[in-house]
Formats: structure tokens, C-alpha cells, sequence
């Protein structure tokens, strides 16, 4: 695919009002100089990075519109290009097309998922089928396809590198994928699909974010805060201030502040009010429900399956994945859920005993999981959150994850102050090579705010790659929703914090350590399943005995963190992963269940969802990690019949942090292969390959079990 070009569609109503909207914008770009507009010069800052400075709303759409036109004249100059084909003619200046595109692309799809508003919403979606469209009309334009065509026959006698051809198979499965070769009535209703689908994934992701910020749970009486530590009742108030209910505490549905309260406060009714709310969002028959979006998704993505020759949307997506199939994906997951669900069965008896030894009556429910496993926890391992939080400062961890980077690859992060941000919460760093070459910007941007998506991700405002011999490197950001600071104590992260800050690391590393020529080839653009094994092996070093000596020290005293914590967190590794394991692969299979479907009809969301998680056997003490009516990853986010790829890289990141194990956390041979042949690589080789390279072998599947404790 294109390098940020959005795939997909549209609805008939909406057609007046594009109109209309275009009118309008084509005036205001004749009536705006567009000298000012930052988008259409050579950025003059530091590193090339977006000047966030002096970017305005206003600047989207002139620069959307006018990248557009300019890809089209690429395009067509390919086309019309009276020489035969050539691998630069052709799939070259084709990879190369769309700057000005990507450009504001880059800058604007980072900003609708970490610091969104009404306008930028509303560009969104104004700007989501049009790009849809324009994707279709570079994929489905027969003339370029035929020039692609003619060198993929002639593959062999190319005389291409590695990378040159893996660029010219990827275009020219990606031609194919696209609908390249079918008829023209069912190109043109593909491309209805295609826009309708941009539009409903956008809107589902603008739902669940509506429904994270109209929820609140309110406190006046401070006996309803007992159990909670005195942090989580300072945030509480700190956000209550914020929301001008000064003297009340307030919770939201945003992680730093649910779990806290899921795993601490007594109050069992208010657990069960905090939880339904989670577990509701967008379910809620309200304007931000989802079951009818995803209806149409869902019925949107069988139809396009079947036009393009597959029986469902999971065996379309899977064929360019690892996995290759949903044959594959299944009997995968089936291994794995029967051993997560054989231990959470375990668990569930555990924290019923400690509720009758409590000396209450009631039956574990799914709001009394995270107070009774932490109480179980306490209890067996001498161990909470609140005793290992201080020795997890964010900016000593994010320390941490850079003295691990440095120490395996010889990198530094050098900070950074005269790079322009988009909030004041971002941070930047120059990132620099053991020869003390430039290797990319590395921006942070941790904290929750109500214009930023739930969950944490990785991106980039620009890929890196090679054109005229000269060297672009890439700009990536990190975006998190961690603890905030407090007035009294900076952010302290728990464990999964911890973890999940060094995962998108992780997939920091991957973008910036890229060594590639072509844009579509570079940094992260690799199949699905695959591109969380940079993520999830980073967060094996996370917990690492030898890691936590190198940045865990006490927030007040500066102290390492003694040996005896390290031990009880080591000896608690395993704990609760039956719960963990088993909501996450009830995901995974949900998602596949989804998008299995072959048949389109009019779903009933609940009731799907209730039978697919009752024919897998998961109790009601555990939902799926995402129900389907806040599912981004499958209906907004791009892991649609592809949530599997979590575990499936697990395998992988198991079996490769074995090979650093074997020698040493920091062994520079095993590091160095690591770089070289995975970190490097992007896409431009197989992955599998590029995976025996460095180990050797096959990855064990055993791995992620031992791993687990299944
Ligand atoms: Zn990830």
C-alpha cells in the first residue's frame, strides 16, 4: 500500500456536502497566500521536523487537496511515459510519488489520534473519502497497473537487489489486493466500499473517544474512597479541580485512572458502576453507539472479500500476514485459550477463597477481579503496585528503555529543545548513532488529555529512505496515557505501565534503526504479525534484574531498588496470567469470529458477541480485553482478522529474547543480529527469513507457554 494513504470509502448523503465543502475550500485557497502555508515549503527547523508552530487548522485541507493533484500529475507522468517500463520509470518514482501528501498525512492522522478537536474531526472526515478515492484511483489505474504488470513478468531479468524486488512484488500484490483485475462495475462498487468503510472506521474510533469523555464517576462522600492510595485520591482530585468540582473527586474511564480504582477501592458498588461503564462504551444506544457501525464494517468488509476473490475478510487480510490463513490462525489460538482458560479457572478459585476468608458471601464478578487478584498477589507474593510505583518514575523508566537501547546497539538520545511540539507535554530527542550519526527524532507524548484516543501507539511524521542518494531519516513519536503527575508526586507507573512504555519503545527502535531505500519498504511497514515482535521483545528487558538496577531508583530518596523487591517481582512474574491470557485471546478470537463471517446480514451485535465468547466457554468473571463496540484495533485501527498477531509474536519474541538469554541480556553478537536482520530490515525481505537469519532456526512455539506459566 502507499504509505499512508488510507484505504477505503463513502455514503451517497455525503456526496452533497463534499461538494459543497470543496467549493468552499477551492475559495479559500485562492483567497489564502499560500507562502504561509507551512505544508507547501521546505520546513525550516531542526531535523526537518513539522513546524507545529506554525501549522493551523486552517492549512489541512489546501494542503490535502493540492498533494492530491500533485500525486495525480506523478502519476500520470508515470503513465504517460512514452519509454517502456523500468524499475526506476515505473515502481521508483511510483514509491517515491505523494511528498506533499504524505507530508500533511504524517502530521494530521497524528494529530486526529493524540491531540484531536471538533475541527480536526470534522476535517477528518471531510478528508477521509477523498483520500479513499484518490487511493483507488492510483490502485485501479489499468495504465499503471499494466506497467507494473510487464516488469513483475520480467522480474528475472531486472537484475534488482533484495529490496528492489520485494518493492516490485509488494506493488504489485498490493495491485491486485486493490481490485486491479477485476471488471469495471465491480471496481466501482469496491470503491464505494472503500469509502463508506474510511468514513464508519473513523467514526467508530470518534464514538468510543465520545464515550471515554462523557463518563464520570463523581465523588462527594470520602468514605468512597476507601482502600484507594493516597495518589490515586490526589489525581482524583487534581482532575475533579480540572473539571471546576473542586472539593468532589473525580474518575474517569481512562486507564491511569479505572484500574487504580478496580484494584483498590472497597466499595464494591462503585467498582461495579466504574467497570460497566468501561465495558459499555459505545453500547450505550446513544449517538456514539457502535453496533451499527459495525454492521455496515462488518458487511462491508465480506462484500469486498468476496469481489476480490476470498471467502472472508480474515483469509484476505491473513494472505499477506505470516500466518497466511485462518486455518492457521484458529487451531493457534485453540492451543493457547485452553491452557489460559485451565489456569484463570484456577485464579477464579483463588480470590473466591479470599472472599470467604473475608467473610463475605458473594460470588467473584468480572468489577471484583483486579481488587481480589491484587489482594491474592498481596497475600502470596508480599507485593502491590503501590510498593514497586516509586521506584517507576516515567522519566526514570524512559531512562531506562534509552540506557537498554545504548547499551545493546550503542545508540544515545540526546534531548532536544528547539524542535516544535504540538503540545506541551511532548518531548523530543535527536537520536544518535554509536559513531555519533544521525539516526532520527524520537518524540514522547505520554500523558491522558480529553482530545487524546485511549491505549498507546507508535508513528512517524515522515518514513526514512534514500532518494538522489541522499538520506532522509525518520521522525517517530511514542504515544502513551500513563499516570500524570500529581502536585505532590511526579508520574509513578505500575508494572504494566512500565511494560507498555517499553513495548512502544520497542516500536520506536524498529522505525528509527530502519535501513531502507524505498518509502513502502522502510522502518514499520512490515505484515501485521510480524511488526510486534520489536515491541513485545523490548519489554522482556523491562522486568530484567539487571535492567531494573540500571534506572529503578526511588522517586524521593534516589535509592536503587533493593534486591528483595527484584526477587518478589521476579517470583510474582507469572502471576495472574491466566486472566491476562485468557482475555486477550478471547479478543483474538472475537475478532476472527468477526471476520470470518461469510454471509452478509443484519448482526445483532450483543448476541453475536454473547455466543461467539459462550461457544469458546469464557465465564462471566471475564470479558474479552476489547468488546466489540470499543474494538479500535479491528474496526478503526488496522488489526482487523489480525488482533491474533499480539501472541503470534509473542512466539517470536520469546524465542528471540531465548537467543539473548542463552548469552547474555546484552550480548553484542546476538544484538547486532538482532539489528541487522530485523531492526534494519523493514520489508525488504520475508520476514521469516529475516527471522532464521538471526536465530538460526524456527521459533519455538513452546516459548510463549513456558513464558506464560501455561
Ligand atoms: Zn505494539
Amino acid at each position: 500500500m502507499l504509505p499512508n494513504v488510507i484505504i477505503i470509502k463513502k455514503l451517497s448523503d455525503m456526496k452533497c456536502y463534499l461538494f459543497i465543502f470543496l467549493s468552499l475550500c477551492t475559495m479559500t485557497i485562492q483567497a489564502a497566500n499560500n507562502s504561509e502555508n507551512p505544508f507547501f515549503s521546505t520546513y525550516e527547523t531542526p531535523f526537518g521536523a513539522p513546524p507545529f508552530n506554525k501549522i493551523q487548522v486552517k492549512h489541512f485541507m489546501p494542503a490535502f487537496l493540492e498533494g492530491i493533484k500533485q500525486q495525480n500529475k506523478e502519476i500520470q507522468d508515470i503513465t504517460s511515459n512514452s519509454e517502456a517500463p523500468t524499475f526506476r520509470n515505473t515502481i521508483e518514482a511510483l514509491d517515491f510519488s505523494g511528498a506533499l501528501l504524505r507530508k500533511v498525512n504524517g502530521v494530521f492522522f497524528a494529530l486526529t489520534e493524540a491531540e484531536t478537536s471538533k475541527e480536526i474531526t470534522q476535517i477528518a472526515e471531510e478528508v477521509t473519502p477523498l483520500l479513499s478515492e484518490h487511493g483507488d484511483n492510483i490502485y485501479l489505474n489499468a495504465r499503471l497497473f499494466a506497467r507494473v504488470n510487464v516488469l513483475y513478468e520480467k522480474k528475472a531479468s531486472l537484475s534488482l537487489n533484495r529490496e528492489q524486488e520485494r518493492l516490485l512484488d509488494n506493488f504489485y500484490k498490493d495491485f491486485v489486493r486493490a481490485g486491479s483485475s477485476l471488471n469495471k462495475k465491480d471496481q466501482d462498487r469496491l470503491r464505494e466500499i472503500n469509502k463508506e468503510l474510511s468514513l464508519m472506521t473513523l467514526k467508530f474510533s470518534d464514538n468510543v473517544l465520545k464515550e471515554v469523555n462523557s463518563f464520570r464517576l463523581e465523588i462527594e462522600n470520602k468514605d468512597d474512597l476507601a482502600g484507594l492510595p493516597q495518589s490515586v485520591i490526589d489525581a482524583a482530585s487534581q482532575d475533579a479541580n480540572g473539571a471546576g468540582l473542586t472539593g468532589k473527586w473525580l474518575f474517569t474511564l481512562r486507564i491511569p485512572s479505572i484500574i487504580p480504582f478496580l484494584q483498590y477501592a472497597e466499595n464494591r458498588d462503585l467498582r461495579e458502576k466504574m467497570y460497566k461503564g468501561y465495558i459499555n462504551k459505545g453500547n450505550n444506544d446513544n449517538q456514539a453507539d457502535n453496533k451499527v457501525v459495525i454492521n455496515t464494517i462488518v458487511n462491508d468488509r465480506i462484500e469486498r472479500a468476496n469481489l476480490l476473490g476470498f471467502p472472508n475478510h480474515a483469509a484476505y487480510v491473513l494472505d499477506e500476514n505470516m500466518a497466511k490463513n485462518p486455518e492457521t490462525v484458529m487451531p493457534f489460538l485453540d492451543k493457547i485459550w485452553t491452557r489460559g482458560l485451565t489456569q484463570a479457572k484456577k485464579e477464579i478459585a483463588d480470590m473466591q477463597e479470599m472472599i470467604q476468608s473475608e467473610g463475605k458471601d458473594f460470588n467473584l464478578e468480572a468489577w471484583d477481579w483486579w481488587y481480589y487478584s491484587e489482594k491474592v498477589r498481596k497475600a502470596r507474593f508480599n507485593l502491590d503496585d503501590s510498593e514497586t510505583k516509586p521506584y517507576f518514575k516515567l522519566e526514570n523508566v524512559r531512562e531506562g528503555a534509552f540506557a537498554v537501547a545504548n547499551k545493546l546497539f550503542g545508540i544515545q538520545f540526546k534531548k532536544v529543545n528547539n524542535v516544535p511540539v504540538y503540545h506541551k507535554d511532548v518531548e523530543v530527542f535527536e537520536v544518535l548513532d554509536s559513531d555519533g550519526s544521525h539516526l532520527g527524532l524520537f518524540y514522547t507524548d505520554y500523558f491522558p488529555r480529553a482530545g487524546k484516543r485511549s491505549g498507546a501507539w507508535m508513528g512517524n511524521f515522515g518514513e526514512s529512505y534514500v532518494k538522489d542518494g541522499k538520506e532522509v531519516r525518520p521522525l517517530v513519536y511514542n504515544v502513551g496515557n500513563f499516570t500524570k503527575p500529581t502536585a505532590d508526586a511526579p508520574s509513578l507507573l505500575n508494572a504494566d505501565e512500565v511494560e507498555t512504555l517499553f513495548h512502544e519503545f520497542g516500536h520506536g527502535l524498529h522505525g528509527l534503526l530502519t535501513k531502507c531505500h524505498y518509502i513502502s519498504t522502510s522502518g514499520t511497514n512490515v505484515a501485521r504479525d510480524f511488526v510486534e515482535l520489536p515491541s513485545q521483545i523490548m519489554e522482556n528487558w523491562a522486568m530484567n534484574p539487571e535492567v531494573l538496577k540500571l534506572y529503578a531508583r526511588h522517586y524521593q530518596t534516589g535509592e536503587m531498588i533493593p534486591d528483595s523487591l527484584i526477587s518478589k517481582i521476579q517470583k510474582a512474574g507469572t502471576f495472574n496470567q491466566g486472566f491476562m491470557t485468557t482475555e486477550l485471546v478471547s479478543a483474538a478470537l472475537l475478532d476472527m469470529n468477526w471476520h470470518t463471517q461469510t454471509k452478509k446480514q443484519d448482526f445483532d451485535v450483543k448476541a453475536f458477541e454473547s455466543s461467539s465468547m459462550e461457544s469458546i466457554g469464557l465465564m462471566g468473571q471475564i470479558a474479552p480485553r476489547y468488546r466489540s463496540t470499543f474494538f479500535n484495533h479491528i474496526f478503526s485501527g488496522g488489526y482487523s482478522a489480525g488482533y491474533y498477531a499480539y501472541l503470534w509474536a509473542e512466539v517470536l519474541d520469546a524465542d528471540a529474547f531465548d537467543a539473548f538469554v542463552e548469552k547474555g541480556i546484552f550480548d553484542q553478537e546476538t544484538a547486532t543480529a538482532f539489528r541487522k536482520n530485523i531492526l534494519e530490515r523493514g520489508d525488504s525481505e520475508d520476514p521469516m527469513v529475516s527471522y532464521r537469519k538471526f536465530r538460526g532456526a524456527d521459533p519455538n512455539p513452546e516459548a510463549l507457554l513456558k513464558r506464560r506459566g501455561l
